[in-house]
């Protein structure tokens, strides 16, 4: 398909078309298309809920998995998963199968997929710290089953190539005290939903935190006074300093603008520089660069 339109398949709700978009419903269908491409990267579109794509579109084809990797199944030891597997409902599976280790996930939208590209998680904890392996296709249509020294996961990354897509993964899943599952998903969820905005677009976080004892990003941009503060039809959360919600016709150059003056206020004022967590999408080096996002 071409021109297709992105922003509604964002949690932001921003961003122009892509110039080309394909589903992927299984392995086959999935090297077919990475076939007819030539070798060339494709950009994989998860849940799109940690992701700001420009307003002139992402900047090149983008995928969608579909299908086949939607699936998950709860195993003896372990959940198997598709990389399309929506991350609520793995983790509700766990939850109901008293299995550990699931709640640094409750309340985190999004997929399996972007969860393994972003190590989703808490602050202390990841996905990677899970997984017993997952597997990725290349640009090329190789695969390769990685582990976790393969990709030395950290603080909201990995090392992987970009180009690589994730297909399939295993997630160590032990069998727990059901009472004790319980108490750990609800508070998390609780706290979640308490602090953070859930009924408003955004992209969760922001800012990832700077490594302590720096202040946590939320903290650093009220120091700032950059709370509420307003570039077109994006505003940083008056509940919570490190979302920025979209009021209805941000656009991608709305963001971009409270995150420049932000990450210049901070530093001016504390010599912290924050590091963005979201994935751009289309945005020009310069700007990433001037963002933080590449160094
Ligand atoms: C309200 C809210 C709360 C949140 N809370 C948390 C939290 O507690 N912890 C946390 O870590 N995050 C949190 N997030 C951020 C987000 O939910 C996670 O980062 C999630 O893992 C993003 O997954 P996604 O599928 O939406 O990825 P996308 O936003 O679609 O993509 C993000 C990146 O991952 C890549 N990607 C996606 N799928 C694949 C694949 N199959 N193979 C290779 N690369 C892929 C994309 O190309 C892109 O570069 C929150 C977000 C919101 C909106």
């Amino acid at each position: 398909m071409r021109d297709v339109p992105l922003a509604e398949l964002t949690r932001w709700k921003i961003g122009g078309s892509a110039p080309a978009f394909a589903n992927a419903s299984s392995e086959r269908q999935l090297r077919q298309l990475l076939a007819e491409l030539g070798g060339q990267p494709v950009l994989v579109l998860g849940g799109g809920a940690n992701l700001l794509i420009s307003d002139d579109g992402p900047g090149g084809p983008v995928l969608m998995l579909d299908g086949e990797f939607k699936e998950y199944e709860v195993r003896e030891r372990s959940i198997y998963c598709g990389a399309a597997a929506p991350l609520s409902g793995v983790v509700q599976a766990a939850r109901r199968a008293s299995r550990a280790g699931f709640w640094i996930l409750e309340a985190v939208p999004g997929t399996v997929g972007g969860a393994l590209r972003l190590n989703a998680g808490t602050a202390e904890e990841g996905i990677w710290d899970r997984a017993l392996w997952a597997e990725a296709i290349w640009p090329d249509g190789s695969k390769r089953r990685l582990r976790r020294d393969d990709v030395k996961p950290r603080y909201r990354g990995i090392d992987l190539d970009p180009g690589a897509i994730f297909v399939w993964t295993e997630i160590a899943a032990p069998p727990a005290d059901a009472a004790r599952v319980e108490e750990e998903h609800g508070q998390r969820r609780e706290a979640k939903l308490a602090a953070q905005v859930y009924d408003q677009p955004t992209c969760g976080s922001t800012w990832k935190n700077p490594a302590p004892p720096a202040p946590s990003a939320w903290q650093l941009i009220d120091r700032v006074g950059m709370r509420g503060a307003r570039r077109g039809g994006a505003q940083i959360s008056l509940k919570h300093a490190n979302f920025i919600v979209n009021l209805g016709d941000a656009r991608a150059q709305d963001v971009i603008e409270l995150m420049l003056e932000t990450r210049h206020r901070v530093h001016e004022e504390t010599g912290i520089l924050l590091e963005p967590e979201i994935h751009f999408w289309g945005i020009p080096e310069e700007v990433l660069r001037e963002l933080g996002a590449v160094r």
